[in-house]
């Protein structure tokens, strides 16, 4: 992959430069579409502003009036069913098709298909097992307030997820099990309020470690056991030591995170987090090749601007979540398991394939415009069917008309989302104040005095001491003072690992794990040990020590 800048164009959004290099340039002219005038950031705050991850509401099913749970506020104008109402035949999305207008831009014909057309009250595709408080989760047992993930048993608050037991308060964890505020681990067991750690267990605030066992406050550590703060015990004063900690305090643990980040932060960091890549610019990549500027994904190959994009693809430019045997795929948010040839989408997958402009088109879809909630389709526009032959003839005069309009291969605009930004994870990777995302054209939403009640209830700060009653009180959050719950499976895994309550919401608690990771944006800048010049995240003004990867793994112990 070449990474040369062919040519800088400036964004129509947001009046920035942006440039545009070689493979990319390749890449539209494969798939024949135009050069954006939008630049990577705003394309891809376009796409993230579509998904509302994790704000659930109680609403009635449009088609039967039962009560259901919801990423759809009741306010909302257009129709929401039951995930299992949605995927059954009690409805056709066929009979919302309408003709194409030639007079009229693509994306204002699409707004009224989109705007009267049933939406999935939660996305879920089945298999799921007393979990009903989750959204975008598949193969779940037991598991509450769980999202963007699959294969999860017995989980509680958490985000971006493979294969996972047992936790509770994680973030991006990947076979793992008995984890507790946990953030981009792999294969760890009994891990506690670490981050960035593979093949590690029994252990306490470790950064950056591998294979540890039996450590507590670590960084950099390969293969260690019974250490704290990197400095080695013996087996009974480890254990003698660890006692002292008082993990089962508020007041204590709060300090010990301090305290932790203070130490941290004096040990060198590695330019960018991944492993086993090959010329790979952006952060935590795992067997990746030939990618550029993307975040948090893994086994991807020719690909540019991607972020969570796990599992398998290639030859794919700008797609958010998923992936999963997607290639050619372009400017779409959640798109995978055999996906292919998908332009402008959201939510299209399961091995479908030459899908334009369209919006939940499922299994085995292929040859849609501008299309919603379809399953097992083809040559379709707008939700009419085609012959064959018709379809091709209008897909090319529509094509030409939208190259026109400016509209091909631009992810839908903002007035489309069905989402006020700040519920989206738009808001959650670029926050922005109320002004400005509605400038940019977004809605905002506002908060709801119902879920801002008085405290009713004195938390105690040792977990020994909490109630069982706790499990009725409304608590509100130390930082958004927004309502929330403990769940009575929550307790008992606060008493069993012996940790004091959280004083913060979810919500909360997810935004401090994020802090952990830098912003989405690189810049150039030295190795502070050997002056090589590195592409980091990592931004001048922040303190940590940044080493090129050769420094960095002279530091590892
Ligand atoms: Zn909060
Ligand atoms: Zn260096």
């Amino acid at each position: 992959m070449s990474y040369q800048i062919k040519e800088r164009r400036t964004c129509k959004v947001s009046g920035k430069e942006f440039p545009i290099i070689e493979n990319e340039l390749n890449f539209y002219k494969k798939m024949d579409l135009p050069i954006p005038d939008i630049c990577p950031d705003e394309r891809q705050r376009r796409r993230l502003a579509m998904r509302n991850e994790f704000n659930l509401y109680k609403r009635k099913s449009d088609l039967t009036g039962d009560e259901i749970l919801s990423v759809h506020s009741p306010d909302k104008k257009y129709p929401v069913y039951h995930s299992s109402e949605w995927f059954s035949d009690k409805w056709d999305a066929m009979d919302y098709g309408r003709n194409f207008d030639f007079d009229r831009p693509f994306f204002d014909q699409f707004k009224e298909l989109w705007d009267e057309v049933p939406k999935l009250g939660l996305l879920v595709l089945g298999d799921n097992e007393n979990s009903d408080y989750s959204h975008d989760a598949y193969r779940l047992k037991n598991c509450y307030l769980t999202f963007d993930g699959e294969q999860g048993y017995d989980c509680m608050y958490g985000e971006t997820f493979v294969l996972v037991k047992n936790c509770v308060d994680f973030f991006q964890l990947i076979n793992s099990e008995n984890c507790y505020e946990c953030l981009r681990s792999e294969e760890c067991y009994n891990l506690y309020f670490s981050a960035f750690c593979n093949n590690c267990s029994d252990s306490y605030f470790l950064r950056d470690c591998h294979g540890c066992r039996d450590c507590f406050g670590c960084c950099n550590l390969r293969q260690k056991q019974y250490y704290i703060l990197n400095e080695p015990y013996s087996k009974e004063e480890y254990f003698e030591k660890l006692k002292s900690f008082q993990l089962n305090s508020h007041t204590a643990l709060e300090k010990l995170k301090e305290s932790a980040e203070q130490f941290f932060i004096k040990y060198p960091r590695k330019y960018m987090h991944g492993l086993m890549n090959d010329n790979v610019i952006g952060d935590f990549l795992y067997n990746c090749k030939d990618c550029y500027e993307c975040y948090d994904c893994a086994q991807l190959r020719d690909c540019g601007y991607c972020t969570n994009c796990v599992l398998t693809g290639n030859d794919s430019y700008d797609i958010d979540i998923w992936g999963d045997r997607m290639s050619f795929c372009y400017n779409s948010a959640g798109c995978g398991a055999g996906a292919e040839n998908i332009i402008g989408s959201l939510y299209c997958g399961f091995d479908s394939h030459d899908i334009y402009h369209s919006a939940f088109c499922w299994k085995g879809c292929q040859s849609l415009l501008g299309c919603s909630a379809l399953m097992h389709k083809k040559y379709c526009i707008l939700n009419k069917q085609y012959s064959k032959e018709e379809y091709e003839k209008l897909f090319a005069k529509i094509k030409e008309h939208m190259k026109h309009t400016g509209e091909w291969g631009q992810f839908f605009p903002p007035e489309l989302s069905n989402f006020a930004y700040n519920e989206t994870v738009a808001n959650d990777f670029m926050p922005l104040k109320k002004e400005e995302a509605i400038q940019l054209g977004y809605t905002w939403k506002e908060k709801d005095p119902h879920d801002y009640k008085k405290q009713s209830y004195s938390i105690p700060d040792r977990i020994e001491d909490v109630k069982d009653d706790i499990s009725d009180a409304i608590l509100v959050c130390d930082k958004c003072e927004k309502n929330y719950r403990i769940e009575p499976s929550e307790l008992k895994f606060y008493r069993k690992h012996k940790f004091p309550i959280p004083r913060l919401c979810f919500h909360c608690r997810h935004q401090e794990r994020k802090k952990l990771k830098n912003n989405r944006k690189l810049s150039s800048r030295e190795c502070m040990k050997c002056s090589t010049e590195v592409l980091t995240t990592y931004k001048k003004s922040q303190p940590e020590l940044v080493y090129c990867e050769s420094c960095y793994l002279k530091e590892v112990r």
